[in-house]
């Protein structure tokens, strides 16, 4: 058959989770915990199920969970959004942003990507008719390059996609660099889909600047965020979008019929917990002991050069050292042979660009981490 999306395989995530079953090695390639979430957020799954929130909810969410979700926002990053036509709840951040796209991108439209990245985005401007502009980030440091971004809008260009913290570098933009994008932005009518799913993964005292903190950046902005990142549950497929009222407008005849709803029950769960004192204050400093404790392992016992992990739960390192493979070789060879599973970043990039970097995601048990370092040091 003539296929639409030619490029497209089985998505890397896929193949090394099915490859690390297969060879019984520890998983830190596919980005999900494996310890559990709060034993209280599955409690108030059982509860709202036991109360009959069980049938179709409101089209773009509970009304209580979006209350939630906007006075977290309203609390976190000082924009306030409305509840009632700013806020959508989505199944996982992943039909967040193919909506957000569907919703903006015409046919001939040019929407900018920055390389590496996420790999649904690609795809999802195809499926809408878009071009799609890659723009590398600087090789090394994975920041932002203003100048090629600036050299990249054209009067057909319709929307950016940015994301930080960073999947897959683990860099998370400054202030700086978001005033940069504002002011760059405001002589056009350019979009941005803003990819804030690791905003509660952010290491060394440093902040998640979201684009709700610049009025510039808001007004012409999707929020995209995930409830499986924030509490530990990427098997529920929850999370949301924020955006001005006429942006949210366009969103919901997407969403509508695309998945009209998403599942009732969770979402009376994350309303309920979400009006707990609040756990993912404590997430940031959760996760920067998991990265140090990874990461300090990593150079200790092996002779991979480590990327700064700024923020998200991914830490990359540079193979060179070790290995004369490429990256995806490197990568099916230590999950086979050494019994690790890792992310090769070729995967995040058009042409597969190889660097030499593999992604560890460090979301696990100290002992799952443990147990993958006294592999690794075999290297
Ligand atoms: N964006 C990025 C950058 C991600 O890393 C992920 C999850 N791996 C998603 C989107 C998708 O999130 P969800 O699981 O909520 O669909
Ligand atoms: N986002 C996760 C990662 O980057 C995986 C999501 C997926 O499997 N599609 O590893």
């Amino acid at each position: 058959i003539v296929t639409k999306l030619p490029a497209v395989g089985t998505t890397i995530f896929t193949v090394m989770s099915a490859l690390a079953a297969e060879k019984n090695a520890v998983n830190l390639g596919q980005g999900f915990p494996d310890f559990h979430c709060d034993p209280k957020l599955l409690e108030d799954v059982t509860a709202a199920m036991a109360a009959g929130h069980n049938q179709y909810p409101p089209m773009p969410g509970i009304p209580a969970l979006r209350d939630a979700i906007a006075a977290k926002i309203s609390a976190q990053y000082g924009h306030t959004y409305s509840a009632a036509t700013e806020i959508t709840v989505t199944a996982g951040a992943t039909q967040a942003i193919i909506t957000a796209i569907l919703a903006v991108v015409r046919p001939g439209d040019e929407v900018i990507v920055l390389e590496p990245c996420y790999d649904s985005y690609v795809p999802n401007i195809e499926l809408a008719g878009g071009s799609v502009v890659r723009v590398p980030l600087v090789p090394g440091s994975f920041r932002p390059d203003f100048d090629r971004i600036a050299a990249a809008l054209t009067p057909r260009t319709r929307a950016i996609i940015i994301n930080t913290p960073h999947n897959p570098s683990a860099t998370v933009w400054t202030e700086a660099e978001m005033r940069k994008l504002e002011e760059l932005l405001a002589p056009t009518d350019v979009f941005v889909i803003s990819d804030e799913v690791y905003e509660h993964m952010v290491f060394d005292g440093a902040r998640h600047e979201s684009v709700a903190r610049f009025p510039g950046l808001a007004a012409r902005s999707f929020i995209v965020s995930s409830f499986g990142k924030t509490y530990h549950v990427t098997g529920w497929k929850v999370g949301y979008v924020a955006a001005p009222a006429p942006l949210m407008a366009e969103f919901r005849k997407v969403h509508q019929f695309n998945v009209f709803t998403v599942n009732t029950p969770m979402q009376h769960a994350l309303a309920q917990y979400m009006a707990e004192p609040k756990p993912y204050l404590e997430l940031p400093a959760f996760y920067q002991r998991k990265r140090d404790l990874f990461a300090a392992g990593l150079a200790e016992e092996t002779r991979f050069r480590l990327l700064r992990s700024e923020g998200s739960y991914f830490q990359c390192v540079d193979i060179s050292a070790v290995s004369d493979l490429s990256e995806a070789e490197f990568c099916l060879w230590l999950t086979r042979e050494i019994g690790v599973a890792a992310i090769p970043l070729s995967a995040f990039y058009g042409n597969g660009f190889d660097q030499r970097v593999v992604r560890f995601c460090f979301a696990k048990k100290d002992e799952t981490l443990l147990a993958a370092l006294e592999r690794l040091a075999r290297l």
